[in-house]
Protein backbone atom coordinates (compact mmCIF):
# COMPACT_ATOMS: atom_id res chain seq x y z
CA UNK A 1 0.00 0.00 0.00
CA UNK A 2 1.57 3.41 -1.10
CA UNK A 3 0.86 5.87 1.71
CA UNK A 4 0.06 9.80 0.33
CA UNK A 5 2.36 12.65 1.27
CA UNK A 6 -0.75 14.31 2.54
CA UNK A 7 -0.78 11.62 5.16
CA UNK A 8 2.79 11.54 6.25
CA UNK A 9 2.20 15.38 6.57
CA UNK A 10 -0.39 14.77 8.61
CA UNK A 11 1.37 12.36 11.23
CA UNK A 12 4.09 14.73 11.46
CA UNK A 13 2.55 17.17 12.42
CA UNK A 14 0.50 15.37 15.01
CA UNK A 15 3.45 14.22 16.10
CA UNK A 16 4.60 17.62 16.66
CA UNK A 17 1.89 18.92 18.25
CA UNK A 18 1.16 15.88 21.01
CA UNK A 19 4.09 13.63 21.28
CA UNK A 20 6.88 14.11 23.79
CA UNK A 21 9.85 12.65 22.40
CA UNK A 22 11.69 10.74 25.75
CA UNK A 23 15.74 11.89 25.42
CA UNK A 24 14.84 14.39 22.74
CA UNK A 25 15.42 17.96 22.02
CA UNK A 26 11.55 19.10 22.85
CA UNK A 27 12.70 22.77 20.75
CA UNK A 28 13.95 20.78 17.94
CA UNK A 29 11.64 18.33 17.88
CA UNK A 30 8.99 21.45 17.52
CA UNK A 31 10.72 23.07 14.73
CA UNK A 32 12.27 19.52 12.79
CA UNK A 33 9.57 16.83 13.64
CA UNK A 34 10.76 13.13 13.64
CA UNK A 35 13.44 12.25 10.79
CA UNK A 36 11.72 8.98 10.72
CA UNK A 37 8.47 7.27 11.17
CA UNK A 38 8.83 3.50 11.18
CA UNK A 39 6.08 1.15 10.31
CA UNK A 40 8.28 -2.05 9.55
CA UNK A 41 10.78 -4.29 10.30
CA UNK A 42 12.64 -7.29 9.16
CA UNK A 43 15.84 -8.85 10.16
CA UNK A 44 18.30 -5.78 10.77
CA UNK A 45 16.29 -3.88 8.77
CA UNK A 46 13.68 -1.15 9.84
CA UNK A 47 11.35 0.45 6.84
CA UNK A 48 10.00 4.37 7.19
CA UNK A 49 6.99 5.04 6.32
CA UNK A 50 7.92 6.94 2.70
CA UNK A 51 9.47 3.78 1.70
CA UNK A 52 13.14 4.05 2.44
CA UNK A 53 15.13 1.27 4.07
CA UNK A 54 17.94 1.37 6.72
CA UNK A 55 19.69 -0.77 8.77
CA UNK A 56 19.24 -0.60 12.63
CA UNK A 57 23.16 -0.41 13.44
CA UNK A 58 21.48 0.01 16.96
CA UNK A 59 19.15 -2.82 17.28
CA UNK A 60 16.72 0.35 18.39
CA UNK A 61 17.64 0.90 21.71
CA UNK A 62 20.35 -1.96 22.08
CA UNK A 63 17.88 -4.44 22.50
CA UNK A 64 16.00 -6.12 19.17
CA UNK A 65 18.80 -8.67 19.40
CA UNK A 66 16.64 -11.72 17.79
CA UNK A 67 15.87 -8.80 14.97
CA UNK A 68 12.71 -7.20 13.81
CA UNK A 69 9.63 -8.82 12.15
CA UNK A 70 9.93 -12.23 14.01
CA UNK A 71 6.58 -13.78 14.02
CA UNK A 72 6.52 -16.46 16.41
CA UNK A 73 7.54 -13.63 18.71
CA UNK A 74 3.63 -11.77 18.27
CA UNK A 75 2.20 -15.23 17.65
CA UNK A 76 3.35 -16.25 21.51
CA UNK A 77 2.07 -13.09 22.46
CA UNK A 78 -1.91 -12.96 21.04
CA UNK A 79 -1.84 -16.78 22.23
CA UNK A 80 -1.02 -15.68 26.18
CA UNK A 81 -3.05 -12.98 25.79
CA UNK A 82 -6.04 -14.72 24.79
CA UNK A 83 -5.39 -17.27 27.42
CA UNK A 84 -4.40 -15.10 30.04
CA UNK A 85 -3.47 -11.08 28.83
CA UNK A 86 -2.82 -10.15 32.51
CA UNK A 87 -2.79 -11.34 36.11
CA UNK A 88 -1.41 -10.13 39.45
CA UNK A 89 1.85 -11.55 40.68
CA UNK A 90 1.90 -10.17 43.92
CA UNK A 91 1.58 -12.08 47.82
CA UNK A 92 0.15 -15.09 47.00
CA UNK A 93 -0.51 -14.88 43.18
CA UNK A 94 1.28 -16.86 40.41
CA UNK A 95 1.12 -17.56 37.21
CA UNK A 96 2.60 -20.08 34.75
CA UNK A 97 4.88 -18.01 32.16
CA UNK A 98 6.65 -16.15 34.86
CA UNK A 99 7.23 -19.11 36.48
CA UNK A 100 9.04 -20.78 33.78
CA UNK A 101 11.08 -17.77 33.12
CA UNK A 102 11.84 -17.41 36.41
CA UNK A 103 13.37 -21.26 36.35
CA UNK A 104 14.87 -20.36 33.27
CA UNK A 105 16.87 -17.47 34.20
CA UNK A 106 18.48 -18.62 36.89
CA UNK A 107 19.49 -21.74 34.95
CA UNK A 108 21.54 -19.42 32.28
CA UNK A 109 23.21 -17.03 34.68
CA UNK A 110 26.20 -17.06 35.96
CA UNK A 111 27.06 -18.92 38.91
CA UNK A 112 24.32 -19.05 41.51
CA UNK A 113 22.36 -16.45 40.78
CA UNK A 114 18.93 -18.07 41.01
CA UNK A 115 15.86 -15.50 41.56
CA UNK A 116 14.65 -12.70 40.07
CA UNK A 117 12.46 -10.09 40.95
CA UNK A 118 10.69 -8.81 37.27
CA UNK A 119 10.15 -5.28 36.46
CA UNK A 120 9.46 -3.54 33.28
CA UNK A 121 12.62 -1.96 31.98
CA UNK A 122 16.54 -1.08 32.94
CA UNK A 123 15.46 2.11 35.30
CA UNK A 124 13.21 -0.32 37.49
CA UNK A 125 15.59 -2.63 37.63
CA UNK A 126 17.97 -0.73 38.71
CA UNK A 127 15.99 1.23 41.60
CA UNK A 128 14.69 -2.45 42.59
CA UNK A 129 18.32 -3.57 42.81
CA UNK A 130 19.20 -0.52 45.16
CA UNK A 131 16.40 -1.20 47.28
CA UNK A 132 17.02 -5.16 47.41
CA UNK A 133 20.20 -3.95 48.93
CA UNK A 134 19.47 -1.19 51.32
CA UNK A 135 16.92 -4.15 52.56
CA UNK A 136 19.18 -6.76 52.87
CA UNK A 137 21.64 -4.95 54.83
CA UNK A 138 18.68 -3.31 57.24
CA UNK A 139 17.82 -7.19 57.84
CA UNK A 140 21.16 -7.87 58.75
CA UNK A 141 21.08 -5.37 61.65
CA UNK A 142 23.57 -2.51 59.53
CA UNK A 143 20.69 0.05 58.17
CA UNK A 144 23.91 2.27 58.23
CA UNK A 145 24.88 0.40 54.92
CA UNK A 146 23.16 2.80 52.01
CA UNK A 147 25.36 4.31 50.04
CA UNK A 148 25.65 3.52 46.69
CA UNK A 149 28.91 3.62 44.67
CA UNK A 150 28.74 3.75 41.08
CA UNK A 151 31.05 5.17 37.82
CA UNK A 152 31.53 8.02 36.30
CA UNK A 153 30.40 7.73 32.20
CA UNK A 154 27.87 4.49 33.61
CA UNK A 155 24.77 5.08 32.54
CA UNK A 156 21.57 3.19 34.57
CA UNK A 157 18.34 4.65 33.38
CA UNK A 158 16.14 7.64 34.51
CA UNK A 159 14.70 6.35 37.57
CA UNK A 160 15.58 8.70 40.72
CA UNK A 161 17.85 5.94 42.16
CA UNK A 162 19.01 5.09 38.38
CA UNK A 163 19.83 8.69 37.69
CA UNK A 164 21.46 9.22 40.83
CA UNK A 165 23.78 6.39 40.05
CA UNK A 166 24.37 7.54 36.23
CA UNK A 167 27.48 8.90 35.75
CA UNK A 168 26.75 11.42 33.15
CA UNK A 169 26.37 14.61 34.66
CA UNK A 170 23.48 16.05 32.18
CA UNK A 171 21.16 13.68 33.42
CA UNK A 172 21.71 14.96 37.03
CA UNK A 173 21.26 18.72 36.08
CA UNK A 174 17.48 17.29 34.46
CA UNK A 175 16.39 15.86 37.66
CA UNK A 176 17.32 18.88 39.83
CA UNK A 177 20.70 16.46 41.31
CA UNK A 178 21.55 12.98 42.79
CA UNK A 179 19.28 11.82 45.58
CA UNK A 180 21.52 11.47 48.77
CA UNK A 181 24.08 8.53 49.31
CA UNK A 182 24.97 7.82 45.71
CA UNK A 183 28.46 8.82 45.08
CA UNK A 184 30.70 8.19 42.05
CA UNK A 185 34.18 6.75 40.89
CA UNK A 186 36.73 6.68 38.01
CA UNK A 187 35.53 4.31 35.27
CA UNK A 188 38.13 1.23 35.48
CA UNK A 189 39.83 2.05 38.31
CA UNK A 190 39.94 -0.44 41.43
CA UNK A 191 42.48 2.13 43.02
CA UNK A 192 39.52 5.07 43.08
CA UNK A 193 36.72 2.41 44.23
CA UNK A 194 39.07 1.44 47.26
CA UNK A 195 39.94 4.77 47.68
CA UNK A 196 36.50 6.04 48.70
CA UNK A 197 35.13 3.01 50.50
CA UNK A 198 38.17 4.30 53.06
CA UNK A 199 36.74 7.64 52.60
CA UNK A 200 32.98 6.65 53.08
CA UNK A 201 33.73 3.59 55.20
CA UNK A 202 32.47 0.09 54.69
CA UNK A 203 30.12 0.22 57.07
CA UNK A 204 28.18 3.11 55.23
CA UNK A 205 28.18 1.06 52.17
CA UNK A 206 25.44 -0.81 50.45
CA UNK A 207 26.76 -2.01 46.43
CA UNK A 208 28.84 -1.32 44.10
CA UNK A 209 27.21 -0.78 40.47
CA UNK A 210 28.84 -1.27 37.29
CA UNK A 211 28.10 -2.10 33.29
CA UNK A 212 30.29 -4.86 32.42
CA UNK A 213 30.77 -2.32 29.27
CA UNK A 214 29.51 1.03 29.66
CA UNK A 215 27.38 1.67 26.96
CA UNK A 216 25.58 4.98 26.29
CA UNK A 217 28.71 6.26 28.27
CA UNK A 218 30.76 5.69 25.03
CA UNK A 219 30.81 1.67 24.66
CA UNK A 220 34.09 1.38 27.27
CA UNK A 221 35.39 -2.05 27.47
CA UNK A 222 37.86 -2.40 30.18
CA UNK A 223 41.07 -2.79 29.46
CA UNK A 224 42.17 -4.90 32.43
CA UNK A 225 41.34 -8.21 31.85
CA UNK A 226 41.68 -8.71 35.98
CA UNK A 227 39.24 -5.09 36.14
CA UNK A 228 36.18 -6.58 37.16
CA UNK A 229 38.10 -9.92 39.43
CA UNK A 230 39.39 -7.29 41.29
CA UNK A 231 36.29 -5.49 41.52
CA UNK A 232 34.65 -8.69 43.68
CA UNK A 233 37.85 -9.12 45.54
CA UNK A 234 37.40 -5.56 46.75
CA UNK A 235 33.49 -5.92 47.40
CA UNK A 236 34.37 -9.22 48.91
CA UNK A 237 36.84 -7.53 51.20
CA UNK A 238 34.63 -4.76 52.51
CA UNK A 239 31.30 -6.31 52.70
CA UNK A 240 29.86 -4.44 49.72
CA UNK A 241 27.37 -6.35 47.49
CA UNK A 242 28.26 -6.19 43.94
CA UNK A 243 25.39 -5.08 41.57
CA UNK A 244 26.30 -6.16 37.43
CA UNK A 245 24.06 -3.96 34.76
CA UNK A 246 23.80 -6.27 32.41
CA UNK A 247 20.86 -4.39 31.09
CA UNK A 248 22.63 -4.14 27.49
CA UNK A 249 25.12 -6.75 27.62
CA UNK A 250 22.48 -9.10 28.82
CA UNK A 251 20.82 -12.42 26.05
CA UNK A 252 24.34 -12.41 23.59
CA UNK A 253 25.55 -8.68 22.95
CA UNK A 254 28.88 -9.17 23.85
CA UNK A 255 29.55 -12.99 22.59
CA UNK A 256 28.68 -14.69 25.62
CA UNK A 257 25.19 -14.81 27.27
CA UNK A 258 26.04 -12.48 30.06
CA UNK A 259 29.43 -10.32 29.74
CA UNK A 260 30.84 -10.79 33.32
CA UNK A 261 31.20 -14.22 31.63
CA UNK A 262 34.25 -12.83 30.11
CA UNK A 263 35.89 -12.18 33.67
CA UNK A 264 34.21 -14.98 34.97
CA UNK A 265 33.25 -13.02 37.72
CA UNK A 266 29.92 -13.73 39.75
CA UNK A 267 27.77 -10.78 40.80
CA UNK A 268 25.77 -10.50 43.84
CA UNK A 269 23.01 -9.06 41.56
CA UNK A 270 22.33 -8.69 38.05
CA UNK A 271 20.44 -6.27 36.46
CA UNK A 272 18.63 -7.04 33.18
CA UNK A 273 15.85 -6.12 30.29
CA UNK A 274 16.41 -4.57 27.09
CA UNK A 275 17.56 -8.67 25.42
CA UNK A 276 15.48 -10.52 27.66
CA UNK A 277 12.06 -9.47 25.06
CA UNK A 278 14.36 -8.25 22.14
CA UNK A 279 11.95 -5.10 22.70
CA UNK A 280 8.78 -7.22 21.76
CA UNK A 281 7.66 -6.65 24.93
CA UNK A 282 8.45 -5.12 28.38
CA UNK A 283 10.48 -6.83 30.73
CA UNK A 284 13.38 -6.38 32.92
CA UNK A 285 14.41 -8.63 36.14
CA UNK A 286 16.93 -8.17 39.14
CA UNK A 287 18.51 -11.40 39.39
CA UNK A 288 20.08 -12.31 43.10
CA UNK A 289 22.03 -15.07 44.50
CA UNK A 290 21.44 -18.24 46.23
CA UNK A 291 23.06 -16.53 49.25
CA UNK A 292 21.44 -13.58 49.20
CA UNK A 293 17.93 -15.27 48.30
CA UNK A 294 18.41 -17.48 51.43
CA UNK A 295 19.07 -14.79 53.55
CA UNK A 296 16.01 -12.74 52.83
CA UNK A 297 14.25 -15.97 52.98
CA UNK A 298 15.58 -16.26 57.09
CA UNK A 299 15.85 -12.73 57.97
CA UNK A 300 12.51 -11.20 56.40
CA UNK A 301 9.74 -10.75 58.78
CA UNK A 302 7.18 -8.51 56.79
CA UNK A 303 5.97 -7.83 53.81
CA UNK A 304 9.08 -6.31 50.92
CA UNK A 305 6.71 -3.49 49.84
CA UNK A 306 8.31 -3.53 46.73
CA UNK A 307 6.12 -4.45 43.19
CA UNK A 308 4.97 -3.22 40.06
CA UNK A 309 1.29 -3.47 38.36
CA UNK A 310 3.33 -5.28 35.86
CA UNK A 311 6.12 -7.14 37.50
CA UNK A 312 6.14 -10.34 35.82
CA UNK A 313 3.65 -9.56 32.76
CA UNK A 314 2.40 -13.06 31.55
CA UNK A 315 2.50 -11.41 28.06
CA UNK A 316 6.21 -10.16 28.38
CA UNK A 317 7.21 -13.82 30.15
CA UNK A 318 6.11 -15.29 27.41
CA UNK A 319 7.39 -13.49 25.09
CA UNK A 320 10.90 -13.35 27.26
CA UNK A 321 10.41 -17.61 27.07
CA UNK A 322 10.59 -17.98 23.46
CA UNK A 323 12.88 -15.02 22.78
CA UNK A 324 15.07 -16.90 24.73
CA UNK A 325 14.41 -20.29 22.99
CA UNK A 326 15.31 -17.94 19.75
CA UNK A 327 18.47 -16.88 20.53
CA UNK A 328 19.77 -20.39 22.41
CA UNK A 329 18.56 -22.55 18.98
CA UNK A 330 19.61 -19.83 16.48
CA UNK A 331 23.30 -19.51 18.54
CA UNK A 332 22.86 -15.83 18.54
CA UNK A 333 25.26 -15.62 20.98
CA UNK A 334 28.16 -17.26 19.16
CA UNK A 335 26.91 -15.01 15.97
CA UNK A 336 27.28 -12.63 17.91
CA UNK A 337 30.88 -12.92 18.88
CA UNK A 338 31.78 -14.15 15.26
CA UNK A 339 29.83 -10.92 13.64
CA UNK A 340 31.26 -9.00 15.98
CA UNK A 341 35.10 -9.61 15.20
CA UNK A 342 33.86 -8.84 11.74
CA UNK A 343 32.54 -5.26 12.53
CA UNK A 344 35.54 -4.83 14.62
CA UNK A 345 37.99 -5.68 11.36
CA UNK A 346 35.73 -3.24 9.48
CA UNK A 347 35.71 -0.24 11.89
CA UNK A 348 39.85 -0.70 12.22
CA UNK A 349 39.75 -0.76 7.89
CA UNK A 350 37.94 2.50 8.30
CA UNK A 351 40.42 3.65 11.19
CA UNK A 352 43.51 3.14 8.21
CA UNK A 353 41.23 4.53 5.24
CA UNK A 354 39.55 7.65 7.27
CA UNK A 355 41.90 10.82 8.72
CA UNK A 356 39.10 11.29 11.20
CA UNK A 357 38.68 8.03 12.27
CA UNK A 358 40.56 7.85 16.07
CA UNK A 359 40.37 4.53 18.50
CA UNK A 360 37.74 2.29 17.49
CA UNK A 361 36.39 -0.69 20.12
CA UNK A 362 34.44 -3.81 20.02
CA UNK A 363 33.46 -7.29 21.65
CA UNK A 364 30.44 -9.02 20.19
CA UNK A 365 28.07 -6.60 18.56
CA UNK A 366 28.45 -3.81 20.55
CA UNK A 367 31.28 -1.10 18.98
CA UNK A 368 32.45 2.37 18.91
CA UNK A 369 34.30 4.47 16.52
CA UNK A 370 36.37 7.84 17.86
CA UNK A 371 36.10 10.83 16.15
CA UNK A 372 39.48 13.24 16.36
CA UNK A 373 40.30 16.05 14.17
CA UNK A 374 44.40 14.57 14.76
CA UNK A 375 44.80 10.91 14.79
CA UNK A 376 48.57 11.38 16.06
CA UNK A 377 47.51 13.84 19.11
CA UNK A 378 43.85 12.23 19.52
CA UNK A 379 42.81 15.83 19.35
CA UNK A 380 38.74 16.21 18.71
CA UNK A 381 36.98 18.90 17.11
CA UNK A 382 36.00 21.73 18.77
CA UNK A 383 32.53 21.26 18.33
CA UNK A 384 31.59 17.16 17.80
CA UNK A 385 31.31 16.00 14.30
CA UNK A 386 29.65 12.52 15.34
CA UNK A 387 25.94 14.50 15.37
CA UNK A 388 26.59 15.21 11.57
CA UNK A 389 27.96 11.72 11.02
CA UNK A 390 24.85 10.05 12.56
CA UNK A 391 22.28 12.39 10.17
CA UNK A 392 24.40 11.99 6.84
CA UNK A 393 24.39 7.59 7.53
CA UNK A 394 21.20 7.52 7.97
CA UNK A 395 20.89 9.05 4.80
CA UNK A 396 22.41 6.82 3.17
CA UNK A 397 21.05 3.90 4.83
CA UNK A 398 22.10 3.24 8.81
CA UNK A 399 21.35 3.98 11.95
CA UNK A 400 24.02 4.77 14.68
CA UNK A 401 23.94 6.57 17.46
CA UNK A 402 26.70 9.88 18.58
CA UNK A 403 27.73 10.35 22.31
CA UNK A 404 28.82 14.11 22.58
CA UNK A 405 29.02 15.08 26.13
CA UNK A 406 32.06 16.09 28.29
CA UNK A 407 34.08 16.52 25.13
CA UNK A 408 33.44 13.40 23.56
CA UNK A 409 32.75 12.45 19.47
CA UNK A 410 31.86 9.04 19.40
CA UNK A 411 29.79 6.98 17.07
CA UNK A 412 28.26 3.61 18.82
CA UNK A 413 26.91 0.54 17.12
CA UNK A 414 24.57 -2.31 18.46
CA UNK A 415 23.34 -4.12 15.48
CA UNK A 416 20.83 -7.18 15.68
CA UNK A 417 22.23 -10.27 16.84
CA UNK A 418 21.49 -12.33 13.42
CA UNK A 419 23.41 -9.74 11.64
CA UNK A 420 25.31 -11.61 8.23
CA UNK A 421 28.54 -10.98 7.01
CA UNK A 422 26.91 -9.36 4.11
CA UNK A 423 24.74 -7.00 6.35
CA UNK A 424 28.09 -5.95 8.00
CA UNK A 425 30.01 -5.24 4.99
CA UNK A 426 26.88 -3.20 3.88
CA UNK A 427 27.15 -1.45 7.22
CA UNK A 428 30.82 -0.58 6.87
CA UNK A 429 30.48 0.61 3.24
CA UNK A 430 27.59 3.19 4.49
CA UNK A 431 30.01 4.45 6.84
CA UNK A 432 32.88 4.65 4.69
CA UNK A 433 31.08 7.08 2.44
CA UNK A 434 29.61 8.70 4.65
CA UNK A 435 32.96 9.96 6.79
CA UNK A 436 34.60 10.51 2.68
CA UNK A 437 31.48 12.94 2.59
CA UNK A 438 31.37 14.41 5.79
CA UNK A 439 35.05 14.54 6.47
N1 LIG B 1 21.05 0.23 32.43
C1 LIG B 1 21.73 0.30 31.28
C2 LIG B 1 23.13 -0.23 31.23
C3 LIG B 1 21.14 0.85 30.14
O1 LIG B 1 21.84 0.95 29.00
C4 LIG B 1 19.81 1.30 30.22
C5 LIG B 1 19.14 1.87 29.03
O2 LIG B 1 19.74 2.12 28.01
C6 LIG B 1 19.15 1.23 31.44
C7 LIG B 1 19.79 0.68 32.53
C8 LIG B 1 17.74 1.74 31.57
O3 LIG B 1 16.88 0.88 30.97
P1 LIG B 1 15.38 1.37 30.55
O4 LIG B 1 15.58 2.39 29.50
O5 LIG B 1 14.75 0.10 30.08
O6 LIG B 1 14.74 1.89 31.78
Amino acid sequence: MTISEEYIKYLRELDKKHYLHPTSSIRQQQENGPAFIFTDGEGVYLKDISGKTLIDGMSSLWNVNVGHGREELGQVALEQMKKLGYSSSFATFSHEPAILLAAKIAEMTPGDLNAIFYTSGGSESNDTAFKIVRHYWNLKGQPEKKKIISRKRGYHGVAMGATSATGIPVFHAMSGGLLPDFLHVDAFSTQSLRDMIEAEGADTIAAFIAEPIQGAGGVHIPQDPHYFQRVREICDEYNILFIADEVITGFGRTGKMFAMEHWGVVPDLMSIAKGITSGYAQLGGVVISEKIHSELINLSKDTFFHGFTYSGHPVACAVALRNIEIIESENLVENSRVMGQEMLKGFQWLQQEIDIVGEVRGLGLVGAIEIVKDKATGERFESPLSPKIVAEAANRGLICRCVTFEGSDTLVFAPPLVINKEEINKMIHILHETFVATQ
